[in-house]
């Protein structure tokens, strides 16, 4: 079964099709989606919801889309679903790490990240699935992989900083793997 995939993200692709054993992962560009749509959710599943929904109804066919982001205790859970734009400039990884060092100054560090994904139907009906892992945001960055908060988030998890984890470590714990594998457990269940 073919399902398009509601980002242009090629690594957030590669691990839909990971974990979703036996689908065939279709970019929206490659199948001929170019709008955007806008993310006004007011939590990470609306977010998705929305995306996949806004895909799998203009293209006709099942799309998936997942929202994610780092949530802070000593913050309230912030920067939460606006965490790639913390610090106002949609992506800017470097700004929205130094913004969080500031806020986070003199708190408690404990941070999570947090994934919902969406497979929405051209009905409108969807399945999800929400994952999170945990740790803490460091003062100091380490290592380069992964990518936006990565270098400040220290998995209490793996007890590695995802900075310096591998692809498989950090997806043996990852908010964005165990969001999927809920997923999938779904979908087998509607076969
Ligand atoms: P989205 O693409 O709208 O879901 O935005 C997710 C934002 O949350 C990204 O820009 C990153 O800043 C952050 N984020 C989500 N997942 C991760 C992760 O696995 N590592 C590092 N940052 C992440």
């Amino acid at each position: 079964m073919k399902i398009i995939a509601a980002t242009g993200n090629k690594n957030k692709i590669r691990e839909f099709g990971e974990i979703l054993k036996g689908y065939e992962i279709v970019s929206q560009k490659e199948a001929g989606f170019t709008g955007e749509v806008e993310e006004n959710g007011a939590s990470f599943l609306e977010n998705a919801v929305l995306k996949a929904t806004a895909v799998a109804k203009a293209l006709g066919v099942p799309a998936l889309a997942d929202d994610s982001g780092i949530c802070c205790d000593a913050l309230g859970g912030a920067p939460g679903i606006f965490s790639a734009r913390y610090a106002g400039n949609h992506g800017n990884d470097e700004e929205n790490n130094l913004l969080l060092k500031k806020n986070l100054q003199g708190k408690d560090r404990s941070a999570y990240y947090f994934c919902a994904v969406a497979l929405a139907y051209p009905d409108g009906t969807y399945l999800f699935g929400e994952g999170r892992t945990d740790g803490v945001f460091m003062d100091e960055p380490q290592g380069e992989n992964g990518f936006g908060y990565d270098p400040y988030f220290y998995s209490t998890e793996i007890r590695k900083p995802f900075g310096l984890a591998t692809p498989e470590e950090k997806n043996s714990v990852s908010h964005r793997a165990r969001a999927l594998r809920q997923l999938y457990a779904k979908l087998g269940e509607t076969i």
